[in-house]
């Protein structure tokens, strides 16, 4: 399993800024967080081969990008709104190759009223369209993550994690499988354990990890270790498992910037799980101690065409 970091603490820092902390901090694999100005690059000041060859430079790997979240344009059609997203997830696929990224992290959008998604066909109700996503996918080496939401976010997908698992289940399990985030399942109601009992979890990818108070029902990403998650029991039921793939700290700063990360980075290293060489340095390290054999590096593969485009300002 990767420990990896959401860029999310510092998303309102441009992003070579917000990597060159994290790099300080010890962090190997981020992820680029849902905020547009970390994982759109227009939105970059720097070209996409600068920030890789900053990556590069810092020691660090992108592990994964989160599709940004598409404002919902007033008077277009479903189909234009599907279109319009799908494209935005084709662009992801592209900085993820780009990047060497395995995998990206999409939230699924409803259309319309399709809200009882028992109706088949599930697909044709939401966007992007995953099939055609799905197989842009493949065509990169990519993989597509779907993310559980909290109740809160309305118009979205998988509050239910089951939901989630029902759409996935019809598309490539090469391709498509679920990042499951453990502080939207508590924010939705709803145990992590029971939710991770809930779905196959041979299709798991991620896990974004933060923190959450089971009794609030209120999205929080706090500090892992410092509510009311079973961590322990998270880890072993993951370890049972054979889980591979990512966790993916993902937490929002309070007042005090990169406490939630430093915290969270110090409960995982002070658990006894951690390999001993790992509690010893100041350096995070990227694999838990039940991760088995080492996953082959993926290199940038520089697919320039998809950044032939003039980059300009930063927002
Ligand atoms: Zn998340």
């Amino acid at each position: 399993m990767y420990i990896v970091c959401s860029t999310l603490p510092f998303r309102e820092k441009a992003l070579p800024e917000a990597l060159r902390k994290l790099a300080h901090l010890g962090v190997k694999r981020v992820e680029l967080c849902v905020e547009p100005h970390h994982s759109i690059p227009e939105h970059w000041k720097e070209s996409p081969e600068q920030i890789l060859r900053l990556v590069n430079r810092l020691g660090i790997k992108v592990n994964s990008i989160h599709v940004p979240l598409t404002q919902e344009p007033s008077k277009i059609s479903h189909d234009e709104l599907q279109r319009i997203s799908t494209q935005q997830t084709q662009k992801t696929i592209d900085l993820a190759a780009f990047c060497g990224a395995s995998f990206i992290v999409q939230h699924v959008r409803l259309l319309g009223n399709s809200m009882d998604l028992r109706q088949p066909p599930i697909l044709a109700g939401i966007a992007p369209n995953l099939k055609e996503a799905a197989r842009y996918a493949a065509t990169k080496g990519v993989k597509l993550a779907l993310e559980n939401v909290p109740t809160s976010l309305a118009r979205m997908l998988g509050a239910n994690p089951k939901e989630v698992m029902d759409v996935v289940n019809p598309l490539p399990p090469e391709t498509v499988g679920i990042c499951m985030d453990v502080a939207h399942c508590v924010a939705s109601g709803y145990d992590p354990l029971d939710a991770l009992d809930s779905i196959d979890i041979h299709r798991l990818v991620s896990i974004h990890a933060g923190d959450n108070f089971s009794n609030q029902l209120i999205d929080q990403h706090l500090p892992i270790g410092s509510g009311d998650i079973p961590w322990e029991k998270l880890f072993d039921t993951l370890e049972s498992h054979g889980f591979q793939g990512s966790f993916v700290i993902e937490v929002a700063e309070g007042e005090e910037k990169g406490k939630a990360l430093t915290d969270s980075l110090d409960y995982l290293r002070d658990l006894d799980r951690f390999v001993p060489t790992l509690k010893a340095s100041p350096m995070l390290d990227s694999r838990m101690p039940f991760s088995g054999r080492a996953r082959k590096e993926v290199k940038g593969t520089a697919d320039h065409k998809s950044f032939s485009k003039p980059l300009v300002t930063n927002t």
